[in-house]
């Protein structure tokens, strides 16, 4: 969900040290928000709200259950939603968003099997419904490196336009690189994609293998190319795709793939610089740094 559009300037390891120091910072030191109180609707009933899914539920199978849902049905945070967010140890396993999505939809779903955008959306309004529209968070300029805060309305997150008529019956995209020409079809990343190119991630660290996560993405997400599925040439191809044919493909990616609108324009106070990023959602969404 860190979307560095817009301030490629950053080198992405100091970025991502920064947000990790950040939520670090903030497990040490504070607390949950306090929980609004729950209201009652006829009974122990608690309010839910539909939303609209970024991705119209185009990307689940059949037997999923948001398999082409538009809408799906979300509760508002108690003291049941308090409780997952107070866990040091979700936390620090990184399973907080699960267990909270997993907590709010009325659905019986696996939060890791959503697209992450339909995560994004309900992570949107559940903060919002719970603490409010404003939403502000801390981040770096993309020149001059200096911290700022910054405050968006949630309630101005939209889901990004999603054409259907953009894919292919198998619901992948056809594009054509531009320096080698040659045709790509790739496919949009499901929850189980973006797991499991996160685990590759791991596993390259703790073995200190080579690679990247770009490889890792281009190899999970291609499909074909110039008409050839076969995952061993695929392989082959990725590590000697051009820079700029590389590039392109991920901004394709990103093109297509539905999710709510998280970009935000901020003027740096210390050199001027406009930096236009993703609005960072890490643990501290629901957190309150005292
Ligand atoms: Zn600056």
């Amino acid at each position: 969900m860190r979307d560095n559009e817009g301030r490629a300037q950053i080198p992405p390891e100091l970025l991502e040290q920064f947000m990790k120091q950040q939520e670090e910072k903030i497990i040490k030191q504070s607390q949950p928000a306090p929980t609004p109180a729950p209201v009652n609707y006829g009974g122990y009933q608690v309010p839910t709200d539909f939303i609209d899914l970024p991705s119209k539920g185009a990307f689940y199978n059949e037997a999923h259950p948001w398999h082409n849902k538009e809408k799906v049905e979300v509760r508002y945070m108690t003291t049941r939603e308090e409780e997952i967010l107070s866990s040091v140890t979700y936390a620090e396993n990184g399973v907080m968003f699960d267990k909270l999505i997993e907590s709010v939809t009325v659905d019986n779903i696996r939060a890791t099997s959503l697209l992450p955008g339909d995560r994004n959306a309900i992570l949107i309004n559940t903060r919002k419904n719970s603490y409010g529209d404003d939403y502000q968070f801390n981040t770096l300029c993309g020149k001059c490196y200096t911290s700022f805060d910054h405050t968006v309305k949630l309630s101005e997150m939209v889901n990004k336009e999603f054409d259907m008529s953009k894919l292919s019956a198998n619901r992948t995209v056809f594009v054509e690189l531009p320096v080698s020409k040659r045709k790509i079809e790739f496919k949009i990343a499901t929850g189980e994609d973006v797991q499991f190119i996160n685990k590759q991630a791991k596993q390259r660290a703790k073995h200190g293998l080579q690679g990247s996560e770009t490889m890792d993405t281009h190899r999970r997400l291609i499909v074909s190319v110039d008409g050839d599925s076969n995952p061993a040439n695929i392989n082959a191809l990725v590590p000697n795709l051009l820079l700029k044919d590389s590039k392109f493909l991920q901004k394709k990616y990103d093109e297509y793939k539905p999710d709510v609108n998280f970009v935000y324009s901020h003027e740096c106070e210390a050199c001027g610089h406009v930096d236009k990023g993703g609005v960072p959602v890490g643990i501290n969404f629901f957190w309150f740094d005292e």
